[in-house]
C-alpha cells in the first residue's frame, strides 16, 4: 500500500502512527477534517489481518465521520483511531494509556470516544493522559455508553421515514425487523416495543434472541431469512454489508433503517433499491445518536434532556432528507452525501484561516 497515494486520495488532512513498546501498542489516528471543529471519532480496537488493512479501516472510516457528523449538523470534523490487535489478548492500562498520549499529542485536533473492541472503561483509562475523550462514563461528566441514544435516533429516523411514506410519525402497528439484536438492536427492539410496533427479530445468538423474543413477544427468524421479510422496516443492527447484490433483490420490506455502519456492499446499490421501490435512509444520517450524544458532553457539562431533544431532532433531519431527494429525483443516499458536503462549504469557510481548536474536553 502506498500511504501517501492513499492519504492524498482520501483527503486526510494527517494521519499519526503511534508505538509504545513495552505495551505492544500499535495504533494509527487518521485525521480526516477539521474544516467543522475537532475531528470526533471512535476509537476500534481490532486483530486486522496486515497493516495495510489497519490503514485502510482508519482512513475509510475517518472519511465517513466527517459525513456524519457534518450531516447531522455537528461543529466537529470527521476522524478515527484504530488499534491493532486482539483486545482480549493485549488491552491494558499501559497500552491504553500510551494511546491517550497519542491522542493528547495533537492538540485537539482529535477526539475520541468508544468503538467496536473498545469500552467505557477503556475511555475512562485513555482519559488519564488526555482531555481530548467524550464517551466517559456520566460520574466522569461524560455521557455514558452511546448505544442507548443510537437506538433512540433510530426511532426518530423511523418516525420521520414515517411520515415521509405515510404522513404519520406513528410506529404503533407497523410491523419492523431488527437484524442483530445487542447493544444498539435490543434496545431499539424495547423502544419500539413501547411503540406498539410488531417485532421480528434475529441474531447469531441464539440464546440474546430467544431470550428478547420472550421478553416483549417477537417472532424469531433466521439471520439469513430476515431481509427477506415482507414488513415496513428492515433494520440492520449487526455488520456492515447487509445490503448487497443477493440480498437486495429479496427485500420485501418499506424502508431500511438500521444502525450497522456501511450496509451497502457498494454505494452503487443505492440505485438498486430505489428501482425496487425500497426507501434506503442512509446509515450515516440514521446512526448519528451516538455521536450527537457525545457531542453534547465535549466542551460542556453534559445534560441528558439536551442530549435527547438532538438525538430526537433525527427525525425533522430524515424528513427533509427524504423530501428533499424525492423533489429533486435522487436517492437519499445523494442527498445525504449533498447534505454533508453542503454544510461542509457553507460553513467550513468561517475557519479557513484560523482553524477551531478547542482547549479540552
Ligand atoms: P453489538 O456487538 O452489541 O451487537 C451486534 C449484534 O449483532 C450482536 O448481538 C451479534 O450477535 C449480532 N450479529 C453479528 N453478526 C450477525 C449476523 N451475521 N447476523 C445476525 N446478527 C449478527 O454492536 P452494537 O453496538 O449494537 O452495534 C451494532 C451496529 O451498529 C454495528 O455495525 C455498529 O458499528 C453500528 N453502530 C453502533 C453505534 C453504537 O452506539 N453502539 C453507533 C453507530 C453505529
Amino acid at each position: 500500500m502506498d500511504v501517501f497515494e492513499a492519504i492524498g486520495n482520501g483527503g486526510h488532512e494527517q494521519v499519526l502512527f503511534a508505538r509504545d513498546e513495552a505495551s505492544g501498542l500499535r495504533a494509527i489516528i487518521a485525521v480526516h477534517s477539521t474544516v467543522l471543529g475537532p475531528a470526533l471519532g471512535g476509537t476500534r480496537f481490532h486483530a486486522y489481518a496486515t497493516e495495510a488493512d489497519a490503514i485502510a479501516d482508519a482512513l475509510r472510516l475517518s472519511g465517513a465521520m466527517t459525513r456524519k457528523n457534518a450531516a447531522a449538523g455537528l461543529d466537529f470534523g470527521g476522524g478515527k483511531g484504530v488499534i491493532m490487535g486482539d483486545p482480549r489478548a493485549i488491552k491494558s492500562e499501559r497500552l491504553l494509556r500510551a494511546y491517550g498520549r497519542a491522542v493528547e499529542s495533537l492538540g485537539g485536533a482529535f477526539i475520541t470516544a468508544e468503538d467496536v473492541g473498545t469500552t467505557l472503561a477503556d475511555m475512562e483509562t485513555i482519559a488519564r493522559e488526555t482531555a481530548f475523550v467524550g464517551g466517559t462514563g456520566r460520574d466522569a461528566g461524560g455521557c455514558g455508553d452511546p448505544s442507548p441514544a443510537t437506538a433512540r435516533g433510530l426511532v426518530a429516523a423511523m418516525r420521520g421515514t414515517a411520515r415521509h411514506l405515510w404522513r404519520s410519525p406513528e410506529l404503533e402497528g407497523r410491523h419492523a425487523v431488527v437484524l442483530g439484536t445487542g447493544k444498539v438492536g435490543g434496545e431499539l427492539c424495547r423502544l419500539l416495543a413501547a411503540e406498539g410496533a410488531r417485532l421480528t427479530i434475529a441474531d447469531v445468538d441464539a440464546e440474546v434472541v430467544e431470550g428478547l423474543a420472550a421478553e416483549l413477544g417477537a417472532e424469531v427468524v433466521a439471520p439469513a431469512e430476515a431481509h427477506a421479510v415482507d414488513c415496513d422496516f428492515l433494520a440492520p443492527c449487526a455488520l456492515g454489508g447487509a445490503l448487497n447484490a443477493a440480498t437486495v433483490p429479496e427485500l420485501r420490506c418499506a424502508a431500511v433503517v438500521g444502525s450497522a455502519n456501511n450496509q451497502l456492499a457498494d454505494d452503487a446499490l443505492a440505485d438498486a433499491l430505489a428501482e425496487r421501490g425500497v426507501l434506503y435512509v442512509p446509515d450515516f444520517i440514521v446512526n448519528a445518536g451516538g455521536v450527537i450524544n457525545i457531542a453534547e458532553a465535549v466542551g460542556r457539562p453534559y445534560r441528558a434532556e439536551r442530549a435527547e431533544r438532538r438525538v430526537d431532532g433525527i427525525e425533522g433531519i430524515v424528513l427533509e432528507l427524504l423530501e428533499r431527494a424525492r423533489a429533486e429525483g435522487v436517492t437519499p443516499l445523494a442527498g445525504a452525501i449533498a447534505r454533508a458536503r453542503g454544510r461542509i462549504d457553507a460553513i467550513g469557510g468561517l475557519h479557513a484561516r484560523a482553524p477551531r481548536r478547542r482547549a479540552g474536553v
